[in-house]
């Protein structure tokens, strides 16, 4: 038997918006497969090119080079056969706040061809399934953040999908909210089957939720595997000192850098986080350097690389940094 074929497959795929000097280049040369019936995540700082894969592979969007299948289907070539395959959630809200929970979805579900009794059905499962039955009478309007973003999901789920796309789906949400969805959003590749590609500049939420992972960068991916191998890749440790004066910052890197035993070494704000081989044979020798040098430290740790060690050792800068970078250009903008 011939292996099935992935669920997506993006390969080298190029984006550019605008032309000339103005031109913004989203993407290039973006690639990564997805097996079916796991969970993915595309993780980026803002401005990565998350949201234009996304709108790629959806074919709300058209690729300057490369290409991209579901389920083998090609997006460019054969985008109404896609389009039954798959459900999207957009980065921004999709419901209307003026029409019930049960109105949105069987509008949804009307809007693919369902007949009106299967609609509403599927409509009253969904808002089951999201344990949304009580408030699914009132106005989507008056909902809860976790709720509203609950619905947008079942919204997506209508036409029973095989592949669902959340572009950043919990942003905005208070932590209890996004722990709620997070495991909704487990359970559907779990118990449904379902295939989810879900983008974040979440580091944690690509960490728990995601079996494996593409890292991306300014429109490329860095770095891809599950959160284990990416991490245990980097191996060795990390050093984190927090300091009491930020102004010490490049001071510190130097002193830290220049001892035997530890890597890259970057600074962020007050933070510097070192890389060691063994994080307990070199911390009393940073130390001391630091003290030598007149540094003083707010705390120091040693610990595991994170996905935040895997981003930086990948992309050259930290993570929430150039999180802040974008926000600030966008900003310009
Ligand atoms: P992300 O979703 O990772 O934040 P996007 O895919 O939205 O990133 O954006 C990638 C880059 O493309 C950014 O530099 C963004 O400013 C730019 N971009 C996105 N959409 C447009 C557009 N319609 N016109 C011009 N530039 C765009
Ligand atoms: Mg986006």
């Amino acid at each position: 038997m011939s292996t099935p074929a992935p669920a997506i497959e993006a390969v080298e795929l190029g984006k550019s918006y605008g032309t000339g000097a103005k031109a913004v280049h989203a993407l290039t040369d973006l690639s990564f497969t997805v097996e079916p019936g796991t969970v993915f995540g595309l993780l980026g700082p803002n401005g990565a090119g998350k949201s234009t894969t996304v709108r790629i592979l959806t074919t709300l969007s058209r690729p300057d080079a490369g290409h991209a299948r579901v389920h083998g289907i090609d997006v460019v070539q054969q985008p109404a056969n896609v389009r039954q395959l798959i459900g999207y959630v957009s980065q921004k809200p999709g419901f209307d706040p003026v029409a019930t929970g049960l109105e949105n979805l069987i509008l949804q579900g009307r809007i693919h061809g369902a007949p009106a009794r299967d609609a509403r059905s599927r409509a009253a499962g969904l808002l089951e399934r999201f344990d949304l039955t009580g408030p699914g009478r009132r106005l989507a309007g008056t909902w809860s953040g976790g709720m509203q973003r609950k619905l947008d999901v079942a919204m997506g789920l209508m036409h029973r999908p095989r592949v669902l796309f959340l572009d950043e789906p919990t942003t905005g949400l208070d932590p209890q909210a996004r722990l709620e969805l997070w495991a909704e959003i487990a359970r559907l590749a779990r118990e449904d089957g379902l295939t989810v590609l879900l983008t974040t500049h979440y580091l944690e939420e690509a960490d728990h939720l995601a079996a494996r992972l593409a890292i991306v960068d300014a429109g490329r991916v860095v770095a891809a595997g599950t959160p284990d191998q990416l991490k245990s890749a980097l191996g060795g440790d990390t050093i984190r000192a927090g300091l009491v004066r930020q102004s010490d910052a490049g001071r510190a890197r130097d002193v830290i850098g220049a001892i035997p035993g530890a890597g890259a070494v970057f600074a962020e704000g007050g933070a510097l986080h070192a890389r060691v081989a063994d994080g307990a044979a070199v911390l009393p020798a940073v130390l001391a350097a630091l003290e030598a040098a007149g540094i003083e430290l707010a705390s120091v740790g040693v610990a595991r690389p994170s996905l935040d060690d895997v981003y930086l050792h990948h992309a050259g800068r930290s993570f929430r940094e150039a999180d802040r970078l974008d926000d600030r250009e966008a900003a310009l903008l």
